[in-house]
């Protein structure tokens, strides 16, 4: 037996524990430990890892990575890694870092958006100074060609909170900004319908957080049902929404749905995560429908790559195949 078949079959054993484990809470878990993120940030084998999913720790890799998707037909909207500060300066450090890659959007003429997590401009700390620091992330938008901003949703102790500072903003005539709602929370269909009568852009996603079953539905099959009937309500009745999903029975429901309601592709956008089923971005693209990769990029990958990784634990398949690799 050759070495490279042992490795392969050692490589598929692999593949089948991981498979037939259920990893989802303890990775999610994981993603909140300190040790851990020390032990894998610090790690060649996790820096590597990364890569697939975040462009690099630099706005320099942002841009290439921008340009790449570009070029390709993508839109892109472009997440400077952080969450979940705890202080001022921190918060206000995001803050700049978000300002500054509104200018390099301009100055590179890159075909780009912005995401922006209201945790990393201080929502744990005080309401006003994550609304003065949005605000002024949004004012600059605004006036750069009219950017549009998306306040990403995070775990649901702040959905509220973050769906109230939207409406400030909103009502103060800020309407270069959106809002992404998920749909294993019950709640969902409801804001979904006060984001219709507000005439507000929602980026619809199933979620990414560990929920409980007080708030969440628990099982996939609910989650992805939901999911159809926010995305059909947003599809005949919302604006612009941006399907955030890699769900190709999903994606199919949407442009049979489209087509069956004569929905033209101009009306909605479907969203895919940098690194992930770069096959159905193309494809959709040269069917003609406008897709967005959301590239995410700094040195607080830690999080954001450990919620990757929960949802698809077979991508721990690839760090094991990084690690035989040597
Ligand atoms: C553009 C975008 C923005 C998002 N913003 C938010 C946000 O603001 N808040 C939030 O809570 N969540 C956000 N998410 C994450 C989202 O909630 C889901 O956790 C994630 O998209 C996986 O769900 P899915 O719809 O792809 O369906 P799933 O049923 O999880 O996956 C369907 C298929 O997609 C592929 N796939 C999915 N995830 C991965 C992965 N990590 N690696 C490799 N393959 C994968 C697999 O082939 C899988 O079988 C965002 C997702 C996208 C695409």
């Amino acid at each position: 037996m050759s070495a490279r078949y042992s490795n392969r079959v050692g490589l598929n054993k692999v593949r089948c524990f991981v498979a037939s484990l259920s990893l989802k809470e303890p990775i999610l878990k994981l993603s909140q430990s300190p040790q851990m993120k020390g032990f894998v940030t610090t790690n060649r084998l996790g820096r590597v890892v990364a890569r697939r999913f975040v462009a690099g720790e630099t706005v320099e890799d942002a841009v290439k990575a921008s340009r790449e998707m570009n070029q390709q037909g993508l839109h892109v909207s472009l997440d400077h890694l952080g969450e979940n500060t705890s202080n001022v300066d921190e918060a206000n450090h995001a803050t700049g870092e978000a300002l500054e890659i509104l200018d390099v959007i301009a100055r590179e003429k890159l075909d780009a958006n912005i995401s922006v997590k209201l945790t990393s401009m201080g929502q744990d700390i005080d309401y006003d100074l994550c609304y003065q620091n949005i605000l002024r992330v949004v004012r600059k938008a605004k006036a750069q060609d009219d950017t549009f901003v998306r306040l990403d949703m995070e775990a649901s102790a702040y959905t509220q909170r973050t769906l109230d500072l939207f409406c400030n903003l909103w009502e103060e005539g800020h309407h270069n900004v959106g809002v992404v709602l998920q749909s294993y929370l019950y709640r969902t269909e409801k804001d979904v319908e006060a984001m219709i009568k507000l005439g507000a852009r929602v980026r619809l996603c199933k979620g990414a957080y560990l929920e409980p079953a007080e708030v969440a539905y628990q099982e996939k099959a609910e989650v992805d049902r939901n999911y159809l009937r926010c995305m059909e309500r947003l599809m005949s009745e919302g604006n612009y929404p941006g399907l955030a999903t890699h769900d190709e029975k999903i994606i199919e429901h949407a442009i049979n749905y489209a087509t069956r309601n004569k929905i033209t592709a101009d009306k909605f956008e479907f969203q895919m995560l940098y690194g992930v089923r770069r096959d159905l971005q193309k494809r959709l693209v040269h069917q003609g429908y406008n897709v967005r990769a959301y590239i995410p990029y700094g040195s607080e990958w830690y999080p954001y790559l450990m919620r990757r990784m929960a949802e698809r634990p077979a991508n721990l398949f690839f760090i094991a195949s990084q690690f035989w690799k040597g």
